[in-house]
């Protein structure tokens, strides 16, 4: 699904993606982790184009990633992204949120985009608040809208960056939940998340990042229980 050779990017001088090698099979869940700017949000980013790269090939769903990306569209509509701030459309009924992208992207007609919206709310558990405005929902449950919202373009792949490091401890595992059952229901996922428990339960891979750089991946069993290099052991001493 994911083919990432030698990336490279700068922000100016600095060097934020230092030659990140990464594959992710199809239905693969994969968690990264590491420390703040050690360039999580950045990798992210790059997957869907939000930023360009600097050097090294990105290929996503079979379609490289490059400078002349006539056909970036295609690509973010296989791709969906959940933020950590969840990005709702303010002015928007959680309904109206769900139904947009793909009466305007993918083209369906209103009564089958509010068929699909009313049964992605559904399954992230929420077709009661399907009239309500973001601002009227907690911070949970506009993340859990979010979710359905990436989930209505159907996409092939979800990339989350942080999804609950903004919501209250107590809806954190609601997003989770929801998240889980996403996993477990064969979607490809790269979620960046320092929610420990989630990436031992969900992941079949784990990806620690230090300084722009792959530190150490392996299976959650093993990185947690045998983390090999002192970056590792340090942050999960900090985060466990
Ligand atoms: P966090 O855990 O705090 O979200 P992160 O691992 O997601 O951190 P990134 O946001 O990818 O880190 O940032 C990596 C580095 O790149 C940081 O040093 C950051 O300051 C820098 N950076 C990120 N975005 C930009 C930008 N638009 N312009 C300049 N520098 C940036
Ligand atoms: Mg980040």
């Amino acid at each position: 699904a994911l083919e990432i050779s030698n990336l490279q990017k700068f922000y100016d001088s600095y060097h934020a993606l230092r030659s990140i090698n990464l594959t992710v099979a199809r239905g693969e869940k994969v968690v990264i982790c590491g420390p703040s700017g050690s360039g999580k949000s950045t990798l992210i980013r790059c997957i869907n184009h939000l930023e360009a790269h600097d050097a090294g090939t990105i290929n996503v769903l079979g379609t490289a990633l490059n400078d002349n990306v006539s056909n970036i569209d295609e690509i973010r509509r296989e791709v969906g992204m959940v933020f950590q701030h969840f990005n709702l459309f303010p002015h928007m009924t959680v309904l109206e949120n769900c139904m947009l992208a793909p009466m305007l992207v993918r083209k369906v007609p209103r009564a089958r985009a509010e068929e699909t919206a009313m049964a992605y709310l559904e399954k992230v558990r929420i077709t009661d608040q399907a009239e309500k405005y973001p601002g009227q929902l907690s911070g949970g449950q506009q993340q859990r809208v979010a979710i359905a919202r990436a989930l209505c373009m159907e996409p092939e792949m979800l990339l989350f960056d942080e999804p609950t490091s903004a919501l209250d401890p107590e809806m954190i595992g609601e997003v989770l939940n929801v998240m889980t059952d996403l996993a477990s229901e064969g979607m490809t996922m790269i979620c960046v998340t320092h929610e420990m428990g989630f990436a031992r339960k969900v992941a079949d891979r784990v990806i620690f990042m230090d300084r722009g750089e792959i530190v150490e991946e392996a299976a959650p069993g093993s990185f947690f229980d045998n983390p090999q290099s002192e970056r590792t052991k340090l942050f999960l001493s900090q985060v466990l």
